[in-house]
């Protein structure tokens, strides 16, 4: 984002993240990438500098602040490290931004100051071997019997399962109720019935972790239910809607990134005796990255204003995701084809975000999903 763009406060903000991303993430995220060693020490890190209570309450330990400035901060995380932010995003804006929007005084006072602190790590439990876009028509049930909800089923692709202390979780009081028939609620990695299995083999932002999670007659107290009986998907949706804006943030991150290393290397390499960056061809492929990099920004920016100003935003937002995530593929597959062959191999950063890049198109509602919404928002019904 253009600094004049930016308050006096954001740009301080940005300068604060952007100096952490570049000499703390950066530097390890070819050994994360390398490893799939989840990156401890970056959520630590942020944690201390109070970017893990961005959002929520101040009350319960948050630090407050805008959707503006939450994605100012993933933005620069996403541009040292994707795998950080995705990490990050299933932390703060689905697992705790949900308590925060929909727990009781009492959950929130037991559970947030933890997740803020980054002493306790959270996850977001909702898609299903058989139930991804498709999530109203989960298979995990949670039965209510005595004082408790006994849960069975199983859920998949969950960010962060393994390192989380506490994970909140839909599932269906009555599958034939549908939408209306789902709960949301903490539910806490030491109940007796849940297990954790680790997924290997992703494409890419591989140092985030990935589960899947069983639920065997697991015994979830009643009083971990978040918001209404029933209200579950709807409360789901809503912390969709908001988080969407942190994917869309992440992807401007990844395409900036990508455009960054091309423009270094295209102003170094030489060719037929000159600089890469002296053919036109080149240039023109430079130019139509950035343009593209700057409408995401402002899209992001666009959704952020008009949530911070709590004005209807699912149109936007959708929109940003749905143009930031091809934007980022799109600029990942560019800077590759700009660095040549080595672009093609590990030691550069090209080749890790382009692989970082195409999940951006897939989670979080993907780009056929944030069609529909937006088409759904546009064309009246009959
Ligand atoms: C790395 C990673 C991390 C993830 N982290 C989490 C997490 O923390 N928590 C969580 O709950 N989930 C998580 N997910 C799951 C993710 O949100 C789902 O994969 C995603 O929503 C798509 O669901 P699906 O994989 O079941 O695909 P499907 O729903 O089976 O879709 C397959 C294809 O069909 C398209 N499609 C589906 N319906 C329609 C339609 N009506 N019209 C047109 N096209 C359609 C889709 O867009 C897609 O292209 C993660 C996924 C990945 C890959």
């Amino acid at each position: 984002m253009n600094q004049y763009l930016l308050s006096e406060e954001e740009l301080l903000l940005k300068n604060t993240i952007k100096d952490f991303a570049d000499n703390t993430i950066a530097p390890r995220a070819a050994h994360h990438d390398e490893t799939s060693e989840f990156p401890w020490e970056n959520m630590r890190g942020l944690a201390e500098m109070g970017m893990l209570g961005l959002g929520i309450d101040e009350e319960f330990g948050g630090s407050g602040g805008t959707n503006r400035q939450t994605a100012i901060v993933v933005e620069e995380i996403s541009r040292a490290c994707a795998a950080t932010a995705t990490t990050f995003g299933a932390h703060v804006s689905l697992c705790t931004q949900f308590i925060n929007m929909f727990g009781t005084e009492g959950q929130k006072r037991q559970f947030l100051p933890p997740l803020v602190s980054g002493e306790m790590m959270g996850a977001f439990a909702l898609t299903e071997p058989e139930t991804g876009s498709d999530a109203a028509a989960m298979h995990t049930t949670g039965v209510a019997s005595g004082g408790s909800y006994v849960l069975n089923g199983s859920k998949t692709f969950i960010t962060n399962a393994e390192e989380a202390g506490v994970l909140v979780v839909m599932s269906s009081i009555d599958r034939s109720l549908g939408a209306r028939g789902i709960n949301a609620m903490i539910v806490e990695k030491d109940s007796p019935g849940l297990s954790v299995n680790p997924l290997h083999g992703k494409m890419g932002i591989r140092a985030s972790s990935t589960a899947e999670v069983v639920f065997e007659n697991c015994s979830v107290p009643m009083e971990n239910r978040l918001g209404d009986e029933g209200n579950g998907f709807r409360e789901t949706m809503a912390v969709l809607n908001a988080s969407r804006l942190t994917i869309a943030a992440q992807c401007v991150g990844i395409a900036q990134a990508a455009y960054d290393s091309a423009l270094a290397y295209v102003q170094q390499r030489r060719a037929f005796g000159q600089r890469l960056a002296d053919f036109q061809g080149l240039q023109w492929m430079l130019v139509d990255m950035a343009t593209s990099i700057e409408t995401s920004r402002l899209l992001t920016h666009k959704a952020a204003t008009l949530m911070d100003a709590e004005l209807p935003f699912i149109t936007e937002v959708s929109m940003a995701k749905l143009h930031a995530s091809r934007v980022a593929v799109e600029c990942a597959d560019k800077s590759v084809q700009m660095h040549g062959g080595i672009g093609y191999f590990a030691p550069t950063d090209a080749e890790r975000f382009y692989r970082d890049a195409k999940v951006m198109e897939i989670y979080e509602g993907a780009s056929e999903v944030q069609r529909l919404i937006i088409a759904r928002n546009l064309i009246s019904r009959e």
